[in-house]
């Protein structure tokens, strides 16, 4: 059978096998259509079925969370936790508290996790869980409420050598630090089963700073093999969370300006360049909306709605929101306003067609799995840390992410070179996580 129609076959199987779940679709299509010529030299692979148990993860949970609001009234969430692929070491992934959070978003998470943990070099198998409860307006009693009652059903599941969660979308310190307290309290265990955790107990300096910076780290070599830095550059940055507020910073510190951020109601633009002091204030001890930037700094605009973030003119797009926040329209309004560079910081924020336009016009793109894998790179130290019962300083921490991103922006580019699609970032970073991966499983035996 070539590569072509297994390829075929397995994706037909996947659509018919995991029904309306159109994020982990595209997420496996992407992956599935880089590896062709992976199959193509590695016959051993279709032999062995590699594609068809990859695409199937190992084990899935699904249950209620039962808590209650400071009203009294009962309510009830779902909670997930997806265990993907476990060869390269205990599953590894984010916690994603988000009210469209279903099973096909945590199962395109979980599949891209498994590349990607493989890409730091560090041992990690993939995963990912969350809830569809949604923390934006719930007081502080009740998201611990909440984390309580998800952490009494998932402590079932995991643990320090099988299973260890971390932080995504809506889950922080605040919910890491709910989570953790849960599980030691009834397994009466105080171990490294959470990452992000909080400097006094148990937590890695530069973990908060890890996704952001790594983003900016792989990109600043990509940059530096085409001749070009940071410095100058006009950045535009989506999203306010973590992963936008910590590229925003180390973009400034590289000396580039960032001139945009939004969330999920709209956008600001600030020509002078952000203020991070002020974004920090509003969204890390307010909690409050990004609009309320624009009434500390009068040069900045507010444009509600999102989409058109990406028609402010900037040299290089950083997009660090939410999964296909940037389709083929913003690529090309990018395209033609001159940016030559976009480095995914959120999971998969490009749709297909979106990477389709900046791949035929030559932008320099570097997909999420390798982008933003500088989080869970910085987790897995955490780990590391954890069972030394020794913290490492900020300098050393940050050391390590350097290198790792650099070491992933080579095999990323050794990979594309290899299969013959140099300077294809997409396929290098799909070849590169899978052939890892696929080398451990066959060592596995059938599993
Ligand atoms: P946060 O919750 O800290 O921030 C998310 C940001 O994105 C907020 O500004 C939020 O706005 C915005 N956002 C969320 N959903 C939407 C939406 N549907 N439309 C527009 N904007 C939206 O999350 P993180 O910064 O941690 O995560 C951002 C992305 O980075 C995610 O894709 C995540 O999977 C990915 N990532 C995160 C890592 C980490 O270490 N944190 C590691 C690797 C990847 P609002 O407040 O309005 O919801």
């Amino acid at each position: 059978m070539s590569a072509d129609s297994v390829v075929k076959s397995v994706f037909e199987q996947v659509l018919r096998r995991n029904p309306g779940e159109v994020e982990f679709h595209q997420a496996v299509k992407e992956v599935l259509e880089s590896l062709k010529p992976v199959l193509e030299k590695n016959p051993q692979y279709v032999e062995k079925k590699l594609i068809e148990r990859i695409v199937e993860p190992e084990r899935v949970f699904m249950f209620r969370v039962p808590w209650q609001d400071d009203k009294g009234n009962y309510q009830v969430n779902r909670g997930f936790r997806v265990q993907f692929n476990s060869a390269l070491g205990p599953y590894k992934g984010g916690l994603r508290f988000h009210p469209s959070v279903y099973l096909g978003i945590v199962k395109f998470l979980g599949f891209e996790q498994i590349f990607k943990n493989s890409l730091t070099g560090l041992m990690m198998g993939g995963g990912k869980g969350g809830s569809d409860f949604d923390p934006k307006g719930k007081s502080d009693d009740e998201v611990m409420r909440f984390c309580q009652s998800f952490m009494t059903e998932l402590c079932k599941y995991i643990g320090p050598d099988t299973d260890v969660p971390a932080g995504d979308i809506g889950v922080g310190g605040r919910e890491v630090g709910y989570m953790f307290g849960q599980y030691k309290r009834i397994r009466n265990e105080f171990t490294g089963v959470l990452t992000g955790k909080g400097l006094e107990w148990g937590g890695s300096l530069a973990r908060t700073e890890a996704t952001g910076y790594g983003l900016v780290y792989i990109m600043q070599e990509a940059l530096k093999a085409v001749g070009k830095s940071f410095k100058g550059l006009e950045v535009s940055v989506s999203g306010s969370g973590n992963v936008a507020i910590y590229a925003t910073q180390k973009v400034q510190q590289l000396g580039g300006k960032v001139i945009t951020l939004s969330d999920s109601n709209g956008y600001i633009y600030d020509p002078d360049g952000i203020n991070l002091d002020t974004v920090k204030q509003i969204k890390e001890v307010e909690r409050k909306r990004i609009k309320e930037y624009v009434n500390i700094h009068k040069n900045a605009k507010y444009t509600e709605g999102c989409n058109g973030i990406w028609t402010v003119k900037c040299d290089v797009a950083l997009p660090c929101a939410t999964q296909n926040e940037l389709d083929a329209e913003a690529a090309n309004a990018l395209v033609k306003n001159g940016c030559f560079a976009a480095g995914e910081g959120a999971n998969m924020p490009t749709t297909p067609e979106g990477i389709d336009v900046f791949q035929k016009n030559k932008v320099l793109f570097i997909p999420g799995k390798a982008a933003n894998a500088g989080g869970v790179a910085v987790s897995g130290l955490e780990m590391a840390q954890n069972s030394q019962r020794i913290p490492w300083t900020f300098e050393k921490t940050d050391s390590e992410l350097q290198t790792i991103m650099v070491n992933i922006y080579k095999s990323i580019s050794e990979a594309a070179q290899e299969y013959g699609c140099a300077g294809d970032f997409v396929a290098g970073a799909n070849i590169a996580g899978f052939l890892k991966v696929a080398k451990a499983m066959t060592a596995h035996g059938l599993v």
